[in-house]
């Protein structure tokens, strides 16, 4: 099954992009994810000479909807070309929240993180705090038609095999035998990053967490026959999509429909189903065997699953991995970034997120540091980024926590603070480009000349120390505080 683009590429003049001197500075990029296309986008606007490389033939995404928070958001307002279509084509919900047997506990209405005073009581949301719900193919896509309108084509059929480096430059082995050189290569080629073995020393332990999320996201005719569906789902009169979230125990599902799409998602224990492909599906037969074992599950959302097509369902493994705190190679000329770099569990719905902010980060650090000092640049990075990434890893625990709650209260409370997940104001009140800006120079200092220097990108007050995924999933299956310390609201 396949879901039509839909996405024009809306490219006004690009004389309203302002383009920074020419740094010099050779970059190439490996992986077109969001991550990749996003490092490419911004390392031109920064001067820097791109090219950027994948394996597959074309773009291949699919998958489900994904949430881009407005720190991302208001930074892609500063494309101009691409600011239009990305709100064009992000959905702007009204969110309600359920028990598992369906009973609505509060919504539809607008909904924010911002938790101070007043900021969710209105009909409309202040756009500069405001999430964008993404279809994850046209969201890629809108960047890559930015990409094109900036003339940097991505060169296909160019699988990375090999990274290593010397003091001048960074080299890339293809598995074709060709070899590409650049001042500072750009590992974005996700989760099986080929560059472990030169940036950590090893190749990086992933394993399985136990937990997957099947995914599905088709065209709407397909449940144009179900009246009971097609009502449920439907847009609101104030025409806005209607994002559900389904919770209680052994339940945690979302749906959402727009004016093309419908998309649920729904976590479950891996039972041996899933992998790790946004290509291999499973039946949806899967997912009602799944669901049988809930008693109180809604029928209409069981129809839903049966209306799902056959290619239509992904049940996508989560994996575990360990904050690393190396993401640049010892001579500084290859840096990991987005999936390569770190895992988030979708709970803490900032995978994407991490992702663009390491392009925005870096793209800035080589501007300030300069042809001469890009392996510094690339420290720097990591100096900037370690800590905040790995704050957002641990959030993905705390909301598994706050989901996975066993005390009965919770897990069956009427109450919406329950069920809504955190996602403090140190994430999204963030301005990654004024952060880079305003702590390079203090950064590069601490690196070079041992100078105190203190990220705060992080929650205001929380004090970084070392932490490992096993320690943290134990507490949270002992239902025990995760002991966060700091101000994470
Ligand atoms: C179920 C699920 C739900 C999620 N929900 C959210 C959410 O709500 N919000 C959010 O922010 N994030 C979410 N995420 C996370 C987000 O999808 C990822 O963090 C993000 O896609 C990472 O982007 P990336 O570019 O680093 O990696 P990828 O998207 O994996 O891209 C890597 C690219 O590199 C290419 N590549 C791989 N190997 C090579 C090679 N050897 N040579 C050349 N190219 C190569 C691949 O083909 C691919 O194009 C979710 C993830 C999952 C799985």
């Amino acid at each position: 099954m396949s879901l039509s683009p839909s996405v024009s590429n809306s490219a006004k003049s690009l004389t309203q992009l302002a383009r920074s001197p020419l740094s010099g500075i050779s970059v190439c990029v490996v992986g077109a994810g969001p991550a990749g296309v996003y490092t490419a986008l911004q390392c031109w606007r920064k001067g820097h000479n791109v090219r950027i490389l994948e394996r597959n033939s074309a773009a291949r995404t699919q998958g489900d909807f994904f949430m881009i928070a407005p720190q991302v958001v208001n930074h892609i307002k500063t494309w101009p070309d691409m600011a239009d279509e990305n709100d064009r084509i992000a959905a702007d919900p009204r969110v309600s929240f359920h028990r598992n047997t369906g009973e609505r506990i509060s919504g539809p209405s607008p909904f924010s993180f911002d938790k101070s005073e007043g900021s969710n009581n209105t009909d409309e949301l202040d756009p500069t705090r405001r999430f964008h719900f993404h279809h994850r193919h046209k969201f890629l896509q809108m960047l890559i038609s930015q990409l094109e309108c900036i003339g940097v084509q991505i060169e296909y059929d160019c699988c990375a095999a090999e990274f290593y480096e010397d003091v001048d430059k960074a080299r890339v082995r293809l598995d074709d035998g060709r070899t590409i050189e650049a001042d500072v290569i750009v590992a974005a080629d996700g989760i099986g990053t080929k560059s472990h073995t030169l940036v950590n020393g090893q190749d990086i332990r992933v394993w399985p967490s136990g937990l997957a999320g099947f995914r599905a996201a088709f065209p709407v005719e397909m449940i144009a026959d179900d009246a009971e569906v097609s009502e449920r789902t439907k847009i609101l009169d104030d025409g806005h999509p209607h994002f559900q979230l389904f919770h209680g125990l052994g339940l945690h599902m979302t749906i959402m429909r727009t004016e093309d799409i419908i998309t649920w998602g729904m976590t479950h224990k891996d039972e041996g189903t899933a992998s790790e492909s946004w290509f291999a599906n499973v039946d949806p037969s899967t997912v009602m065997n799944y669901v049988s074992t809930i008693p109180t599950f809604p029928s209409f959302l069981k129809r839903l699953i049966e209306l799902t097509p056959k290619d239509g369902i992904v049940d996508w493994k989560i994996m575990w991995r360990n904050p690393q705190p190396l993401t640049t190679s010892i001579l500084g000329r290859v840096v990991q970034v987005g999936d390569a770099a770190h895992t988030l569990l979708p709970s803490s719905m900032n995978g994407a997120n991490q992702a663009l902010e390491d392009a925005i980060y870096l793209a800035a650090c080589l501007e300030l540091g300069g042809k001469e000092n890009v392996p510094w640049a690339t420290r720097v990075h990591n100096k900037l980024r370690f800590e905040r990434v790995s704050c957002c890893q641990k959030l993905g625990f705390v909301n598994l926590a706050k989901r996975n709650n066993r005390d009965a209260k919770t897990a069956d409370s009427k109450k919406t603070e329950d069920l809504v997940p955190e996602q403090g104001r140190w994430l999204w009140g963030h301005d990654p480009e004024k952060y880079v800006r305003e702590n390079f120079p203090r950064a590069l200092d601490h690196l070079q000349k041992g100078t105190p220097f203190q990220n705060s990108n992080i929650p205001p007050g929380y004090v970084h120390e070392e932490w490992a995924v096993d320690e943290l999933m134990a507490r949270v299956e002992r239902n025990e505080p995760l002991g966060l310390g700091g101000d994470w609201s």
